[in-house]
């Protein structure tokens, strides 16, 4: 048997009705914002995710899918959505477009090659937003509202913590960066190996590693909000303001770790972590990312969330009966004989229904009375419609409700 790679799925059934469901419902509430729908392609060219990810990163360092095509370009699977929106955001003059600012809203599959292990997969979905052409702190705060929101409207924001923090300007950047590099210099040889490489590459990086030893230093090094400009300093304090107004006053965390694995962002970055303190949601300001790819200089504030991440919370939290109201519903289930007659009265039956809007299955196997109500049960259907030789000569159809059993019988034209 041939199998599936590492760090794939197949997803069906009650799998399936919760990622339609997620989507749904984050579609939903970005829509009532002014999110458009864009899909780009699943691979790019190489170089929008060296220049737009960074070639510091652990993503395009160690996680991309590239490879050479026939033509021999080198290509890669989009390990993240916002280089490729914000390439088509260049490419195909959205601006002029649609307008500024621009909200466009993705549901993807990315790739990344990583350790493979629950929540950690190499294909998987990221759903997600970014918002072109304000440079204010109030449209910070839009995104983070709409995620706390998505979040609400699937019924799991409970549990859940929201950090944020900012990383400022270049200037700022690089002010604390100078002061980091001097006090992990200090005890460099106790952080561990890949730190040690960041130190050189991406010393930002160093803040959120998860090993023992370098958190505690990084407990006692140097803040980066200590360091911001004035200017930045009040970007991040109105942002403040703007949380403390909602119900998240004193809900969220200033987290000075949080940094983000890729190097595009600027000033505001944040993420939802779940009870586990395992990452739902990241997002982030990225000023700096549309003029680096070429377009002309453009702010941008966005964020992501995993699909997986999501449906195994909802999975682990949802009560059976809120998990029974999201599979895909069967109204009528057409239990018959199988035979030429009994399908074109079964048809014309079917198709009134549907034309109706009900979910209708009609029998196409030749399965005894017994399997068919037997599958009609397994299937969840609410009705079953009869139809034996008796129903086609009379031009009635006996209907069966499945919960309470009872049984009517009306004229087929009474459908
Ligand atoms: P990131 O772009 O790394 O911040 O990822 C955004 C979100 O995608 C995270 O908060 C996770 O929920 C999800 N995510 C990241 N990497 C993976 C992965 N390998 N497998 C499944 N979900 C992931």
């Amino acid at each position: 048997m041939i199998q599936k790679p590492r760090g794939t799925k197949d997803i069906y059934s009650e799998e399936m009705d919760i990622y339609n469901y997620i989507a749904k419902v984050t579609f939903n509430v970005m829509k009532k914002y002014g999110f458009n729908e864009i899909s780009t392609p699943i691979f790019e060219k190489s170089e929008l995710f060296l220049k737009g990810v960074g070639e510091d990163t652990d993503i395009v360092n160690k996680e991309m899918y590239t490879f050479d095509d026939k033509g021999g370009r080198s290509i890669t699977l989009r390990p993240e959505g916002t280089a490729g929106v914000a390439r088509a955001y260049i490419e195909e003059a959205l601006e002029m477009k649609m307008g500024l600012p621009l909200k466009l809203m993705y549901n993807m599959q990315v790739f990344r090659y990583e350790k493979v292990q629950k929540g950690r997969q190499r294909q998987f979905t990221q759903i997600g937003g970014e918002l072109f052409g304000s440079p204010n702190p109030y449209a910070d705060f839009e995104i983070i509202k709409i995620c706390m929101e998505i979040l609400k409207e699937l019924k799991i924001d409970k549990n859940i913590v929201l950090k944020i923090n900012s990383l400022g300007n270049k200037e700022s950047r690089e002010n604390y960066k100078k002061v980091l590099a001097e006090y992990s210099d200090k005890n460099i040889e106790k952080y561990c190996v890949t730190c040690q490489r960041r130190r050189e590459t991406n010393i930002l990086r160093m803040l959120d590693c998860k090993e023992k030893e370098c958190k505690k230093l990084n407990n006692d090094a140097p803040k980066i909000i200590d360091y911001l400009t004035e200017e930045d300093k009040n970007h991040f304090e109105e942002l403040k303001k703007y949380l403390d107004t909602t119900k998240l006053k004193g809900e969220y965390e200033v987290d000075p770790y949080i940094v983000r694995g890729l190097d595009y962002y600027n000033r505001t970055v944040f993420e939802i972590l779940d009870a586990d303190k395992k990452a739902i949601l990241g997002g982030g300001r990225y000023d700096g990312l549309i003029e680096k790819l070429g377009g002309k200089s453009t702010e941008a504030v966005g964020f992501a969330f995993g699909g997986e991440r999501v449906k195994d919370i909802i999975l682990e939290k949802y009560t059976e009966k809120q998990k029974q109201e999201l599979k895909q519903k069967v109204d009528y289930v057409i239990v018959k004989e199988y035979g030429v007659e009994n399908n074109i009265y079964a048809n014309t039956v079917a198709e009134r229904l549907r034309e109706k809007g009900f979910v209708v299955i009609d029998e196409l196997m030749d399965k005894s009375f017994k399997a068919q109500m037997k599958n009609a049960n397994k299937i969840g259907a609410k009705k079953a419609i009869i139809i034996g030789k008796e129903e086609v000569q009379n031009g009635v159809l006996t209907i069966k409700d499945m919960e309470s059993g009872e049984q009517i019988q009306i004229d087929k034209e009474e459908i």
